[in-house]
């Protein structure tokens, strides 16, 4: 028995304060035509485990030159079915991580479970903003397919959830234990291996310090465990494990 993850990596977007993510190739494009934009990688990850085929968080939906969308073809390219898909766990409903629960018209992962922090739902249907597109969560109650979550407990015997808050009011992170193994999926908490290697607190956090906080704190805990991280933003290194050395993290690659 094995536990496999792999990165479902969506491309390099710029975003602005109009919440608008644009393709950016950093090799031909010019960051300083786009002022006041934030630069990001999305990434996905698909985990197979021996119950459990889940994608973890669901990108921004693009589409890929053959018109499917783009993470269903990098499925495909992992050797899996995306119709085999059984759970989906969303982190928070931000768009560049929901932006893929469905097709447009229907679920992307229609044999899916998908795992929503039930505050996280709330908010985005009771707080208007950019970040959040009800359409997109309007299809998903319709299937069904829904598994409300709240605080933090045990999905199954292998998969727990852990209300974090800090991105957002109602962010949450997974840890997944199975075959002798632990991943960790830190959503926006984590999003990134840089972000444990310097203490800073960001302002696209809802709270800054908090999150702040809880980086080290899941830093620790991920070099003392042996925790195989997943980062939703890397840049490069999708997946890694963390080294802690007098107080200073180092991020080893798989
Ligand atoms: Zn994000």
């Amino acid at each position: 028995m094995t536990m496999n993850a792999f990165a479902l990596y969506e491309g390099s977007y710029s975003v602005d304060g109009s919440k608008k993510f644009l393709p950016f190739n950093p090799e031909t494009d010019d960051p300083k035509s786009r002022p006041g934009s934030l630069f990001i990688y999305v990434q996905p990850f698909l985990v197979k485990t021996n119950k459990h085929l889940m994608v973890l968080d669901t990108g921004l939906g693009q589409r890929a030159a053959n018109g499917q969308l783009l993470i269903h073809e990098n499925i495909r390219r992992a050797g899996y079915q995306p119709e085999d898909v059984n759970l989906v766990l969303m982190s928070h409903l931000h768009y560049d991580h929901s932006g893929g629960m469905t097709d447009g018209t229907q679920l992307a992962f229609p044999n899916a479970e998908y795992v929503i922090q039930r505050g996280e739902w709330e908010n985005a249907y009771s707080k208007p903003s950019a970040s959040y597109r009800t359409e997109i969560f309007d299809i998903v109650q319709r299937s069904g397919n829904i598994h409300f979550v709240e605080g933090s407990g045990q999905l199954t015997d292998d998969i727990s959830y852990e209300l974090t808050g800090g991105h957002c009011e109602f962010h949450q992170v997974f840890t997944i234990k199975n075959a002798g193994k632990t991943i960790f999926f830190g959503g926006d908490i984590l999003p990134e291996p840089e972000q444990l290697l310097r203490r800073f607190i960001a302002k696209y956090d809802f709270d800054g310090r908090k999150a702040m906080q809880l980086r080290e704190e899941y830093g620790h805990k991920a070099a003392l465990e042996h925790w195989l991280c997943l980062f939703y933003h890397a840049k490069s290194t999708a997946m890694g494990y963390v080294e802690e050395n007098e107080g200073r993290f180092k991020i080893v690659t798989v």
